[in-house]
């Protein structure tokens, strides 16, 4: 039998989503949820970097030369 250890905190640091204590486990957050949250954030930030530059213009229709 093991005994269920409950999630040890760390009394000096809180989480950064949440402000509850951070949990060792999850540091620097409380809880995998609020890990997961930041980790969203980060990523839609990376995606949020403009590139539209990058693409070339649509083409338009290949117009034929008017005679
Ligand atoms: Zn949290």
């Amino acid at each position: 039998m093991t005994p269920l250890t409950p999630p040890k905190h760390i009394p000096d640091s809180v989480c950064p989503i949440c402000q509850k204590p951070t949990a060792v486990e999850f540091r620097p957050f409380c809880s995998r949820r609020c890990a997961d949250i930041d980790l969203g954030r980060w990523l839609s930030e990376e995606y949020r970097v403009p590139s539209t530059e990058d693409f070339p213009p649509s083409p338009n229709n290949e117009r034929e030369f008017e005679e």
